[in-house]
Formats: C-alpha cells, structure tokens, sequence
C-alpha cells in the first residue's frame, strides 16, 4: 500500500476472481464461464459497432434495453444494463443500503457482496445457510436490511423456488430483496415476473453464462421503474458510457439468437447430469446442481489437495480457502469432452494412481 492510499480503503480485502492462467493451456472449470463460443450475430454486430468507436456509446442504452425488455416480457424502463451483473450489484448497494440499511445475504454466497459492502463502506449481516447448504427462508423474514440472495445461489448451487422468493419480499415489504440471477438459466424459474407485483424487488442477470459473453461483460437489473430511476441516478453519477459500443451490440445480436444460447444450456444441462453420476461412482458427495457448476467433495481426499492434483494435470477447478467450505471445489461444466478428460483424472486421483 502507498502512504497516498486512502484510509478509509486501509482494511478493504478485495475479490479474488478466479485464476485466468496464460503459462500453459488448462482445461478450464473455474470461473463458471460457458465451454460454447457467443452467437455468431453477436460477434457480427459488435465488429460492426468496433467501426464506429470514435463515438461514445448510448448512455441510455435504448436499443439494448428494448431488446431485454422484449426478450423477458417487461418494459424497456423497467430494465437498466450495467457492465457485468457485477456493476448493477455495487449500484445496488450504493442506492439501497447505508448506515441505517444493512446489506444481509448468506454466510456461503457469492464471495463479491462483502466487498461491495466494505467499498462502500456500509454494514453487513450474514445468514448462515443451513448445514445442507439451503437456505431457511424465514431466517429473512423482516431482515431489517437490504437483503442480497443469489438463487440458484453460488457456490452452493442449489436453488429457491418463486414462491419461496415471494414470501421473503412480502416478508420485507419496507425493503428492497435483490435476486441475483446469474445462473438461473441453467435449470431455475426466474422471479421477474413478480417485477410488476411488488416494488421492492430487483432482479439481476448476466450475459456472461447462459450467453457465453463473459468476456464482454454486459449485465442488467430488472425492477419497477422508480427503482431503476434510483439505479440510473448512481450510474450516471459513475459511469454514464458504462457500455461500449460493442457489447452493447453483441448484447442485441445474442439476444435476436437467444435459441443458440438455450441450445448451449440445455448441452450443459444434459453433461452437468453426466457429471453427476460420474462423480457419485468415484464417491464424492455433491449438491444437486442447478447451475452449470457443481460443488462437489470427496471423504479421502482435501478440497485443496484435489484442486492441486487437478492443476499439475492440467485442469483448473476452484477451491475457496473457507471454513465451512474447504472441503469442497466447484467444478463448471465444460464441454462433453471436457468433462470425460476431468472425470478420468478425477478417477487417478481418487485411486491414488496420480
Ligand atoms: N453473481 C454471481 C452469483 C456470480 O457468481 C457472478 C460471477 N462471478 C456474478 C454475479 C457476476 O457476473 P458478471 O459480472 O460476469 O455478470
């Protein structure tokens, strides 16, 4: 740290994103990304946007909005995109929590809402999942803060269902409940649809992995439009152009071929179960995946061990250094083909032979 570092960011412990390794080719399960390459209309429409980048984007993102609003069934104004559903997430706890407002989410969830919270310098709460790693919805019942739930949540993988969502949001009717949807294409009903029942829910969702755009960073809110006002205030207080150009249009091409990307999930559905079988025959125990990872441990073997051996073989997977977690690795689903080599060098593993 240098000594112009500012104070107030002295004890921040920021995220640690998964490795992105250049030294040697891995077969790549751990950062949750999609195996397929984007749709071919989305690498079409952003090269023909990279010809016009002498002009800032659209701040207010009309073309790109219409085209969720449409995909999903809701309102151009009831939808905000954001750079990565990380970016709507951080906007989420700058406009809806403070002092008197805590952000609340689990004990075991995505490793960013902490950090959003300390950069912002704003309180938190956390929930212990149950011992099965599912969530007790009544532990969120009037939680007397802004409350964050990943569903299907990470990396725990497991799901609630849409009535059980409902009865947290009726249950907080003085606070806003955000539902991060980054995975709910892979087999899980999305709560938009109560957008236009109740006023304080926002809903967010990515293009990074059901639409194979990691690497494009493109995310959205959905919500009523008196919060989307409020989240449209913070953006244009950070980051007016926080779309480019091009993934704004990559964005638009995707969606006019959203059937390639639910071909894409279904693939993933279908080896995620492949996986699941395998991995049962070699012992481990897992939770019954919604997503298009699984969190997976085995009795006679370290989660970091397992990680390391998976490395030197030339497969990356994650493993969190965490208490209640440490046992485990979340391994994403990669292609067929992918996934055949992994279960082979999980099979050496756990014979010992590697
Ligand atoms: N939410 C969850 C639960 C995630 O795992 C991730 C991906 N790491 C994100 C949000 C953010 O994804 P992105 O910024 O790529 O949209």
């Amino acid at each position: 740290m240098s000594r112009y570092f500012s104070g107030k960011y002295a004890s921040l412990t920021p995220y640690v994103p998964g490795e992105q390794p250049k030294n040697r080719e891995y077969i790549k399960l751990n950062t949750n990304e999609n195996p397929y390459p984007p749709s071919a209309k989305a690498i079409e429409y952003a090269s023909k946007a990279a010809k016009s980048l002498e002009l800032y984007s659209d701040p207010d993102c009309l073309l790109l909005h219409k085209a969720i609003a449409d995909n999903l069934g809701v309102k151009a104004s009831q939808v905000m995109a954001t750079n990565g559903s990380d970016e709507i997430l951080n906007f989420a706890f700058m406009a809806f929590c403070d002092k008197e407002t805590p952000a609340v989410f689990a004990d075991i969830t995505y490793g960013f809402y902490p950090v959003f919270s300390e950069i912002n310098n704003l309180p938190f709460r956390t929930i212990p999942l149950k011992n099965d790693f599912t969530i007790d919805i009544t532990d969120y019942y009037n939680a007397g803060g802004t409350v964050f739930i990943a569903n299907p949540n990470a990396p725990s993988a497991l799901a609630l269902s849409v009535s059980e969502i409902e009865e947290i949001i009726k249950h907080n009717p003085d606070n806003i409940v955000v539902i991060d949807e980054a995975y709910v294409d892979f087999g899980t009903e999305s709560c938009v649809k109560l957008i236009n029942k109740y006023d304080n829910l926002l809903v967010t969702r990515t293009f990074s992995k059901s639409g194979s755009m990691a690497g494009a960073r493109l995310g959205y809110g959905i919500a009523c439009e008196s919060l989307i006002l409020d989240l449209f205030t913070v953006k244009y207080s950070t980051n007016p152009y926080n779309i480019n150009s091009m993934t704004m249009a990559a964005g638009i091409g995707a969606l006019e071929d959203w059937n390639y990307s639910e071909e894409n999930c279904r693939k993933i559905i279908e080896t995620r179960e492949f996986v699941k079988k395998e991995l049962s025959a070699l012992g481990f125990e897992f939770t019954d995946s919604v997503t298009n990872f699984i969190f997976a441990k085995h009795n006679s073997i370290s989660g970091e061990d397992f990680y390391s051996k998976m490395k030197e073989n030339g497969i990356l997977i994650r493993y969190f250094d965490k208490e209640r977690i440490k046992d485990y690795n979340r391994i994403t689903i990669g292609t067929l083909e992918q996934m055949k080599e992994f279960i082979s060098v999980a099979k050496a593993i756990t014979e010992g032979k590697i």
